[in-house]
Formats: structure tokens, sequence, C-alpha cells
């Protein structure tokens, strides 16, 4: 959440119309409200969910991950019919958030059309999608003390969630020092555009220029009380963590090569499809070596 976010007048209308000054407790406290009107259980039925905003949910070839608009006397929420369920999903719940803003937006009585986008409103939509798909309640009751990605594919499959949404909501609700990492193959950014020009270039016959190969590297990163995770940066060679993409699945305690120190890691090898390629990505926990119970900040 960005610290301006109150100035921006989507957030500002929505506060003054739903409560407190800090819009993502004001978020939190909206979606338990609403898990607890419909009554939820996980996995969240959120076409339900939507019911209770007045909202219908239909999945359609479209262009956009989600759009929502008032019809006049209902909010329309569309989710793109290519999208994996977990994407499906996280645009429904992301939706959902929307009809908060846009009820604020005429002063309550109906919705208004989004024509203006706001960088304050859609943080916020994220982050309650995830507090609809991964209520924090049901997640801390079920969550393990020490949980790898194992546990994270299972409880994916129990909240009908990414793998990706998961190991997050993991680290945002951690007590202890963690992080969560995707991580590709890629180039350096530098070594990317190199090997473009080279590609460009007439080669001689039976002559290969050896290039630089690709390594994987951080893609996506978020840390709680771990040092910043900085995107491109390559993961050590020589490290367990390189073995993921041969063995499927890496769960040790030491370095990682990406930032120094001693950590618990816990990865796993899922592939996912983009543009019709099978793009090898890798999901990663990280935690402090000698971290303590996960659930330690909730029960205090
Ligand atoms: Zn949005």
């Amino acid at each position: 959440m960005r610290p301006d976010a109150r100035s921006d007048p989507r957030v500002a209308a929505f506060l003054a119309r739903h409560g407190s000054g800090d819009p993502v407790a004001t978020i939190a406290r909206l979606c338990a409200d609403l898990i607890e009107d419909a009554e939820a259980t996980v996995p969240v039925n959120l076409e339900m969910l939507a019911s209770f905003r007045n909202a219908t949910v239909t999945v359609l070839d479209q262009e956009q991950a989600e759009t929502i608009m008032w019809d006049g006397r209902h909010f329309v929420i569309r989710v793109r019919w290519a999208d994996t369920e977990g994407r499906q999903r996280f645009s429904c719940a992301h939706a959902i958030l929307h009809t908060y803003f846009m009820q604020a937006g005429d002063g309550g009585t109906a919705g208004t059309p989004r024509h203006s986008w706001s960088r304050g409103e859609e943080d916020l939509c994220d982050h309650g999608a995830a507090e609809l798909i991964l209520p924090r309640a049901a997640f801390i009751a079920v969550c393990p003390s020490h949980p790898d990605m194992g546990d994270v594919l299972t409880l994916a499959g129990a909240f009908q969630a990414s793998a990706e949404a998961t190991a997050l909501r993991v680290v945002t609700l951690s007590a202890v020092p963690a992080a969560m990492i995707v991580l590709e193959p890629s180039l350096k950014p530098a070594d990317l555009s190199r090997s473009a020009r080279r590609r460009s270039q007439p080669a001689l016959p039976g002559f290969q220029p050896e290039g630089p190969a690709p390594r994987l590297r951080v893609q996506k990163s978020f840390s709680y009380q771990l040092p910043f995770l900085p995107r491109h940066k390559s993961i050590g060679d020589s490290t367990p963590l390189a073995s993921v993409l041969t063995d499927g699945a890496a769960d040790y305690t030491g370095e990682t090569g990406i930032v120094p120190g001693r950590f618990r890691v816990s990865a796993r090898l899922l592939p996912v499809s983009r543009d019709g390629a099978l793009v090898d990505r890798v999901v990663a926990l990280l935690f402090g070596p000698d971290a303590d119970d996960w659930a330690m900040r909730q029960s205090g």
C-alpha cells in the first residue's frame, strides 16, 4: 500500500463511505464481514459472495482479466475464460472488491462506471482478493507451524487458490521473517539485448556463437523482515536451489546465492503455460534458518 493512497480521490471516497482512516484495515474488515454475512466456508464460493454484493459473475472470452459494470440494477462481473481457474477466482474476488469503490463513487445508492482508473483502488482490490479467497482466520487455522511448499500446494488445493497467491499469503500472515520468490530461467537484461543483436546478424555456416546460458532469476518477490530480493538477480549455480529444475523440488537450509545468508528454503518447479509455451517457473518460500512457529504473531 502506498503512503499517498489516502490522497487518491477514489480511496478517499471509499473511506468516507466505508469507514476508518486506514484503507487496508477497512478492506480487511469489509472482507471479514462479507464472509460472515454469506456464512462462507472453504473453498469460498465467490458467486455466492458476489450475490451478497448484488453482483452476477460470467466467464467469457474477453481481452481483460476482469471487468465490472453497473447495469442500472446489478453489478455485472465478467472474467476471462482463457485464464486458469486460480487466476479467474482472483479476478472475480478483485472485481467483488471494486463494488465497494463503485458504491462509494456516487454517494452509495448505486454503482458508477469505472472510467477513472486508480492505482490505490487497484492495490486495495488485490489486497482484498487475497482476504476473500484465503480468509485470514480459516487460513491460520489450517496452515502448519513450519509450512513448506508441499503445504502451500495442499492449501492452494483446499482454498482453490493459485500456488503463488497461497505462498504470498503464508508470507503476509507470517509471524516470523519470511519471503516468497517466483523464479524463471532467463538471461540478464543486458545479455538479452546482446543476444537479440547477435541473432539479427548472419552467422557463418556451421558456426554457432556461444551465448550466455539462461539462469534461474527472480521475477517477483515479497519479503517480510527478510532482505529485499531484487528482480533479475540470479541464484547461485552451486546452491541446492539450482537442483529444483532437474529434481522438481528443493527443501534445505543453506545459501540461495540471491542475497547473503542462510535460509530455510522450500522450492517447487511449477511450470506455467505462457503464449502457448511451457515456462519453467519456480515458486519458493524462504524463512530464517532457525525460524520459530509461523503463527506466533496471530496468537499474541
Ligand atoms: Zn481492478
